[in-house]
């Protein structure tokens, strides 16, 4: 079977369309074919989403049955859990522990809270001094959606931009990354399932020419992508000529700070598991380890220690803490940062290969790695790895650790390790990021902004921001001169 496009109210024909094998990253078996989009398939998508808008089923659905519908999105992801899990499993890489408790779960509970925001967008009364004249504004749906993701976590990503739009009346076409289009495929056979008409939620399949035909497209109102910085900035100039909105969720670099007063053992737990989730491959992962100097030794030997213990394997195994790299390409390009930083004077406390034995063979694995004695000015200090990589950084004093975490150009994520509440407050005030955590791991909740400062992007995804992102504000003025 080959897997199509969702345009309009039909699946696309794979005839005469570029053909693509989607293989699984821990063992390189096929797992399906895929047929990528063609630019008549972006033009029919944009026109069948423009329908969306004007179409009274959808323009006219009160505020209460657009809630439901997104409610009974959120019930049928939780009825399929096992097979989105194994989908992002299979398909990204994803240890299925990983994508049961937190892809999965995530993504339905998205769906639940903007089922409930979509009776509570509302305007205000603006006092105007216009003599006998009424104000207020309201917040409309902006249009059509191209909502562009990355593989890292694909249908918790889809739904946490999906979910807003649809809350607030706009139509989407998701456009997923090529790597891992499984799940999101599935996600909107499943709004479909629900009764979200077919003109309202479209998914496009194929690589960057997609994304950026939407991006380009001049009936496209918003833009809401998540993925590299680089494509970001190439975002911003070809919205250039439509000024379309656009937000975007892009690369991070968090420091992660243990201070001198910190618990090192919960500091070392969290560390590892925050910068190793999904084989360090997610933006919010802990990427620069800054350690007071005076447990520096210490905390590098443990959490090596805690590292070498971790069970890499296939993905869909039950028991699978680190799961394979995206490609063979992203082995690499992680294995280079690990060979410049020792080459600029980092020391290898342990990992640092490529794993191909006990039936790792034909997978991407590389060992869990921790390098000791990184300096900032180093690549791997400045660069997003998105590997299985835990970098330290010895500090001396507060002031110097915080200048030193805020001079990324990233400012997504940030954590702070600590037991005294007064420098955690401070710290937390201090760090240049659009998340800080405290004493936590890089956790994402629907009713908690989302996205960064800097070279991590525009704009915040969940909670309200989301609302705002998704609609324009209007003002109405009402003469009332008698
Ligand atoms: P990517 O930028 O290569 O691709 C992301 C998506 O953009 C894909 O669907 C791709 O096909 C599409 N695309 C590529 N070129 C395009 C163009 N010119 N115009 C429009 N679309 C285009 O990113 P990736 O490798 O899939 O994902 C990894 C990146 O995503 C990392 O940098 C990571 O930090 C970032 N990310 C950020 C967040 C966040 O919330 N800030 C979350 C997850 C991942």
């Amino acid at each position: 079977m080959i897997l199509t496009s969702l345009i309009g109210r039909e699946s696309a024909t794979a005839e005469a369309r570029e053909h693509e094998v989607s293989r699984n990253p821990s063992d390189g078996s096929e797992l399906f074919t895929f047929a990528h989009a063609s630019l008549d398939d972006v033009d029919a998508a944009v026109a069948s989403a423009r329908r969306g808008m004007n179409m009274p089923e959808w323009r006219d659905l009160t505020p209460d049955h657009r809630g439901k519908l997104l409610w009974r999105v959120s019930e049928l992801i939780e009825e399929h859990l096992d097979e989105l899990a194994l989908m992002d499993s299979n398909d990204a890489g994803m240890p299925l522990a990983m994508s049961r408790a937190v892809n999965v779960p995530l993504a339905a509970q998205v769906f639940r809270y903007y089922a409930g925001f979509a009776t509570k967008i509302e305007g205000r009364l603006s006092q105007v001094s216009i003599p006998n004249t009424l104000h207020y504004t309201t917040r409309e749906p902006i249009g059509v959606c191209a909502l562009i993701t990355p593989w890292n976590v694909p249908l918790a990503i889809a739904a946490w931009k999906l979910a807003p739009a649809l809350a607030t009346g706009n139509t989407a076409i998701l456009k997923p990354a090529e790597q891992a289009v499984w799940s999101t495929l599935r996600l909107v056979e499943i709004c479909r399932e629900a009764g979200i008409p077919g003109e309202v939620v479209q998914v496009l399949l194929g690589g960057p020419e997609i994304g950026q035909a939407l991006v380009r497209h001049r009936d496209v109102d918003k833009v809401s992508f998540t993925g590299s910085t680089e494509v970001g900035c190439q975002i911003v100039s070809d919205v250039a000529p439509t000024l379309k909105r656009v937000s975007l969720e892009l690369g991070g670099k968090a420091p992660s700070i243990v201070t001198a007063s910190a618990d090192i053992d919960q500091a070392i737990m969290g560390n590892l598991r925050g910068a190793l989730f999904n084989s360090g491959q997610a933006c919010g992962a802990y990427t620069r380890t800054f350690v007071h100097r005076s447990r520096a030794d210490e905390f590098a030997e443990r959490i090596a220690e805690a590292a070498k213990q971790m069970r890499v394997g296939h993905a869909t195994r039950e028991d699978t803490e680190l799961g394979p790299l995206i490609t063979g390409g992203q082995v690499d390009r992680v294995l280079s940062y690990i060979e410049g930083a020792r080459a600029e004077g980092a020391d290898l406390v342990c990992g640092g290969r490529v794993l191909a034995e006990d039936g790792l063979e034909l997978g991407h694995f590389l060992e869990p790695t921790v390098l000791m004695n990184v300096e900032d000015h180093m690549r791997i200090a400045q660069e997003e790895v998105f590997g299985p990589v835990i970098s330290i950084l010895p500090f001396d004093d507060e002031d110097e650790v915080i200048a030193r975490a805020n001079s990324s150009d990233y400012g997504l994520a940030a954590v702070v390790w600590t037991k005294d509440l007064v420098l955690a407050h401070t710290m937390a005030k201090r760090l240049r990021a659009g998340t800080v955590f405290v004493n936590l791991l890089p956790l994402i909740d629907p009713g908690a902004p989302w996205g960064g400062f800097g070279l991590s992007g525009w704009g915040r995804e969940m909670g309200a921001f989301a609302i705002d992102e998704f609609t324009e504000p209007k003002g109405v003025f009402i003469g009332l001169e008698p």
